[in-house]
């Protein structure tokens, strides 16, 4: 059974209007939540970068894919945004969109993170296979110095093993709560991620939790099999967002 959660805040940046002048370095960002528990152990910030050229047939954000969704927001106000936040979440998931499609600002952004929360984890998802970030550029390696564990890899629909299942790891033969397909790759980057890892297997497969956008739309936050969604959207009496 799917239980609904409390997301304290989801920030719908399409709706935001004093974020509109950039200082500085900008990210563009379409939304973040927390606390968030279906994309990485624990408690967690995560945010949904904007813009993603991959293009992946049943992408569930297709909305986030164009460059200019969302809204151009300056580090320096994302890391003020940071001292506002609960202290007992414990990492960050960086989703999108595809992060490393503005690597750059977001490994420098990041590093000012570490410094100002240094007991959180990095969790990133990107829809570009590991092969393929590490001959994006500097910018791409740099990022991947800052991430704890990275599922790597597109979306791939045709590859879901099941209707009732989440994809497969190889290494233990199970559902794994945070791949979407079964061509995705997970990348334990650090001794951290290798922890993560094995605390993400403890975590149920097909959790989503529910929070409203800032303009008061059901997003359901998760990585969910397509009958999972449906079964979710029939509880919920009608589609909801997804991220
Ligand atoms: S990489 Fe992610 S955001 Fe990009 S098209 Fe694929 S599923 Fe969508």
């Amino acid at each position: 059974m799917i239980k609904k959660r409390a997301i304290k805040e989801i920030v719908d940046l399409h709706s935001s209007s004093r974020e509109n002048k950039p200082l500085g370095t900008v990210l563009r960002l379409s939304r973040w939540a927390y606390p968030v528990t279906a994309l990485g152990p624990g408690r967690r910030l995560a945010m949904w970068v904007s813009g993603c050229s991959i293009g992946c047939p049943g992408c569930i954000t297709p909305e986030l894919q164009p460059e200019t969704s969302g809204k151009p927001i300056s580090t320096e106000r994302l890391l003020a945004r940071l001292d506002r936040l609960p202290d007992d979440l414990t990492g960050l998931t960086l989703t999108g969109g595809e992060p490393f499609q503005q690597a750059s600002v977001l490994a420098e952004w990041l590093g000012q993170v570490k410094q100002r929360k240094p007991h959180w984890n990095i969790l990133c998802f990107s829809g570009y296979t590991f092969t393929a970030i590490q001959q994006l550029g500097s910018g791409a390696r740099d990022l991947l110095e800052l991430i704890d564990l990275l599922v790597a890899g597109p979306y791939r629909v045709s590859q879901l093993p099941g209707e009732k299942s989440a994809a497969i790891l190889p290494s233990i033969g199970l559902p794994h709560p945070l791949l979407a397909s079964a061509n995705q790759t997970l990348h334990c980057l650090t001794q951290e991620g290798r922890a993560m890892e094995i605390a993400c297997r403890r975590m149920p497969v097909n959790q989503a939790n529910l929070g409203l956008s800032g303009d008061g739309q059901g997003m359901l936050i998760g990585i969910v099999t397509p009958s999972a969604r449906t079964e979710i959207h029939t509880r919920l009496g009608g589609p909801v967002e997804e991220s």
